[in-house]
């Protein structure tokens, strides 16, 4: 579908495939749905009480552009305090309406036309797309099942070219849910600095790591300089509507992904921002909780499917499986498309992350324990089904 108004850009991009997905399974009954990339909790009572009460008060203005000092002073002890990156609250930390901006930010702000950015697939569906509108080329470095979906120094080091700018990495990822221990990411860091690339990374699945405490990358050495951290509210505190994240960066970056916001976003929603204000000062005991029940469900799920005889690795972070369907010889996009109908259960094909996701469908595990268990009993069915 083309029409001479649309930019170039524009038309060079594909519409997000987990969406076309889900607009066919929200028109069917009795689906359980394994997804959206969402908690399954509302946000914790007090936060939203902060966000009402901060409407009460009256407190409807814009904010300043890179966010309330407060909220960025609270970000920056959280960061320091949890995973040893130091921010300046005045000069290095932009509060952005979720990532998603925080990516469109990163992005635009360093990436000239023609300039490849490397992209370490299967990846989130927003990665590619965001650098290409830009004019940028994304470059996959894809990972497979075999090597649990890590990245290795030598598979970058393949890829970089003389136009190389930088590298988008997500740990722990979506869709894989694969977390990179210390020493993997050192490796990876070194490979990174003697090619001089920007690292673009993405720590939104933080707090949700299950086998041990998250590295954050620039806090590996070396990294801090070159770095744009990437994070926000939506996952580790149940705040997907609420549009809020952050983004972090040495002050020339940020000063550049500043000027970008300002023209395009002006703030982030005031509302938006008291509420996450709270959920830094005192979200973290619920927050604790909602984690360690993603963690007995990832045990249950993972070892549930391959129970049943899927191949799936056992995902360090985030709330996903991503199982491999390689045995019964369908295409991923088939074998969604086919569990839908027959079993109306709802997940995504990997081959919409890029490459190395074929083969693959992720399987959102956030959502209720019975939902899981009736999930497991009707994949298991359609197995058999189409043996
Ligand atoms: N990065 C990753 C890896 C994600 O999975 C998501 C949400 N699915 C985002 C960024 C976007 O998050 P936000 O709601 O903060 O825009």
């Amino acid at each position: 579908m083309t029409n001479h108004y649309l930019s170039e850009a524009v038309e060079r991009i594909q519409p997000s495939g987990i969406r076309k997905f889900f607009d066919l399974a929200s028109s069917m009954d009795n689906i359980i749905s394994l997804g959206v990339g969402e908690p399954d909790y509302a946000t914790p009572w007090n936060i939203r009480e902060a966000s009402i009460a901060s409407l009460e008060r009256g407190m409807t203005s814009y904010t300043a552009n890179a966010g309330i000092l407060e909220l960025r002073e609270e970000i920056s002890r959280y960061l320091n305090r949890e995973f040893h990156t130091p921010y300046d609250p005045e000069n290095e930390v932009i509060v952005t309406a979720g990532a998603s901006e925080a990516i469109d930010l990163a992005m635009r702000s360093t990436v000239n036309p023609g300039d490849e950015v490397l992209v370490v697939e299967p990846s989130f569906v927003s990665y590619a797309p965001l650098v290409s509108l830009i004019g940028g080329v994304p470059v996959s470095v894809p990972t497979s099942i075999e090597n649990g979906f890590k990245v290795t120094a030598d598979q970058i080091a393949e890829r970089v070219t003389d136009r190389t700018r930088g590298i988008l990495l997500c740990f722990p990822n979506n869709p894989t849910g694969t977390v990179m221990t210390k020493e993997e990411l050192e490796q990876v860091a070194t490979v990174i600095e003697k090619h001089d690339l920007i690292v673009y990374s993405d720590e939104i699945y933080a707090e949700m790591t299950y086998d041990g405490r998250h590295v954050s990358v620039p806090a590996l050495k070396g990294m801090r300089e070159r770095t744009v951290l990437i994070s926000g509210f939506s996952k580790a505190f149940a705040m997907t509507g609420w549009r809020l994240g952050y983004v972090c960066a040495p002050a020339p970056i940020a000063a550049g992904m500043l000027k970008i916001h300002q023209y395009a976003m002006m703030c982030a929603s005031t509302m938006a921002q008291y509420g996450a204000l709270e959920a830094l000062r005192n979200g973290k005991d619920e927050m604790l909780e909602m984690v360690e029940s993603y963690r007995q469900r990832r045990n249950f799920f993972v070892s549930s499917l391959k129970d049943i005889g899927l191949d799936c690795h056992t995902p360090g972070g985030a709330f996903y499986a991503f199982p491999s369907i390689k045995s019964t010889g369908l295409s991923s996009e088939s074998f969604a498309e086919k569990l839908l109908f027959a079993e109306r259960i709802a997940v995504v094909p990997g081959n919409v992350f890029g490459e190395g996701g074929e083969g693959h469908i992720r399987c959102s595990y956030a959502t209720s324990l019975s939902q899981l268990e009736e999930a497991v009993d009707r994949i298991d069915s359609f197995l058999k089904e189409i043996k």
